[in-house]
């Protein structure tokens, strides 16, 4: 008689490992280049090509959208919701994917990572190195910004600005599906190397000072006001 099997377990490299993908934006709330192509479609074509890699190497991953749809509402309830995700499933690590755009400066190009929490700068810096050297872009380096899916994440939480919407040649290249595979190859491959190095930082832990008071009193929207008030 046949028994029931155990599930198997997950081999590799990120085995155990709980990843989440944050695909920016839905319905068409995040930038557009002039040729019509949406931050919200790359974006989340970009994070559906990653997820697979990265199973592939043992990891559970999760993206806190799978369709076009915002998950609350717009710079508010949308923000706290990814947030809510990567907390309930107890993520290692969020990555939020995003495209940029620059008002009067159709020239600037390039990638940008940024973390706000101390435990989410390694894994930038992991990330950031990944991008130039996979998708060979203008290193525009990491930063400390308080944007609310990073700073209000207890878990290392960084935000990638991969390429620039507002620069034509740019757009073009950001909005296919080839350069949506390198990028996920970029991701996949930055954070097996954040993964793979021991005692890097992995996981919720306590927000501290300005982050741990903004979150816990705040909605984004009403965070957003007092950090722009206060220099950030
Ligand atoms: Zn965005």
């Amino acid at each position: 008689m046949a028994t029931a099997s155990a599930p198997a377990q997950p081999v590799g490299p990120l085995a155990g490992k709980i990843i989440v993908l944050d695909p920016g934006h839905g319905n068409h709330t995040g930038e557009h280049s002039a040729a019509g192509n949406w931050e919200d479609d790359n974006v989340l074509a970009i994070a559906k090509d990653t997820a697979p890699l990265l199973r592939a190497m043992g990891a559970t991953v999760h993206l806190t959208r799978t369709g076009p749809n915002l998950l609350g509402s717009r710079n508010n309830g949308d923000l706290t919701a990814r947030v809510a995700k990567a907390t309930a499933w107890h993520a290692d690590v969020f990555v939020s994917i995003h495209q940029n755009y620059v008002n009067g400066a159709p020239d600037v190009t390039g990638v940008e990572t940024f973390w706000d929490n101390p435990n989410s700068r390694e894994l930038a810096q992991d990330l950031q190195s990944a991008l130039v050297a996979g998708t060979g872009m203008v290193n525009r380096g990491t930063r400390a910004w308080p944007y609310w899916v990073v700073a209000c994440n207890p878990m290392p939480a960084v935000l990638i600005e991969g390429g620039f919407l507002s620069n034509v040649a740019q757009a073009a290249r950001i909005s296919t599906p080839a350069f949506y595979a390198q990028e996920a190859h970029a991701i996949a491959s930055g954070l097996r190397t954040y993964l793979s190095t021991p005692g890097v930082p992995l996981g919720a832990v306590p927000l501290v000072g300005r982050n741990k008071y903004v979150c816990s009193t705040m909605n984004p929207v009403q965070a957003n006001v007092w950090l722009t008030a206060r220099g950030l």
